[in-house]
């Protein structure tokens, strides 16, 4: 059994990671979510230990002390952070985990494991995401106009992700999203090599380029 792929999903705020997601856990077999830690309030529409564990400073600047994190960064003025063991644990049982994280977190996750595969959301334009942000009503009008003006900051990163997926259409996403997963499962490495070659009874080419 091969180790299991971490795939980074991330985007502006209103992009519409959370909907990409959740169709794809439904239809992707063997990938999970980590669920995230995080200082921001509860959502009504959110449940604790599903759409994140909610915690005080107190507690999350424990658990960065104690070497919980993964990554940890402070987003739209909150605290969230990638819990290391459940990731770790998932991705060592060759099951593939998927991060919804910000940027910050995305680029912190390839400084530490290079294989991971990180991929841009974008809104088809600007007014789309302004729009996007406006009719979901989760946030104060000063916690929109700040996720609003962080949106050009997170896209000024693109260049360190593997993929970017326009959502304009969110089936379309979603299907370009499932793709890139399945892609990165058949890639190869040196591990499988290695298993085919010892299957099939098959010498080591010398032009191996692992
Ligand atoms: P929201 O408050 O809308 O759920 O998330 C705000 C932003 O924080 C999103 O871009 C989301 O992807 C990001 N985020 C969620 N969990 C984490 C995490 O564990 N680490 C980092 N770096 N960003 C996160």
């Amino acid at each position: 059994m091969f180790r299991g792929n971490l795939f980074v999903l991330s985007g502006p705020s209103g992009v519409g990671k959370d909907a990409i997601l959740e169709r794809i856990l439904k239809i992707v077999p063997n990938l999970v979510k980590s669920v995230s830690y995080t200082t921001r309030p509860k959502r009504p529409s959110e449940e604790d230990g599903k759409n994140y564990f909610f915690v005080d400073e107190k507690k999350f600047k424990e658990m960065i002390e104690n070497g919980e994190f993964l990554e940890w960064a402070v987003v739209h003025g909150y605290l969230y952070g990638t819990p290391k063991k459940m990731v770790e644990d998932c991705i060592k049982r060759g099951m593939d985990v998927i991060l919804k994280i910000d940027v910050q977190g995305g680029v912190n996750v390839k400084k530490i494991y290079n294989e991971a595969k990180l991929i841009f959301v974008l809104p088809p334009d600007f007014n789309e995401l302004k729009r996007r942000l406006i009719s979901r009503e989760t946030e104060s009008l000063e916690d929109l106009n700040l996720r609003l003006r962080n949106a050009p900051l997170e896209i000024s990163k693109i260049s360190y992700y593997d993929y970017a997926v326009v959502n304009d259409n969110l089936d379309e996403a979603v299907d370009m999203v499932r793709c890139i997963i399945y892609a990165e499962r058949h890639r190869l490495c040196k591990e499988k090599i290695e298993y085919f070659l010892n299957i099939f009874g098959g010498a080591k080419d010398e032009r191996d380029r692992y």
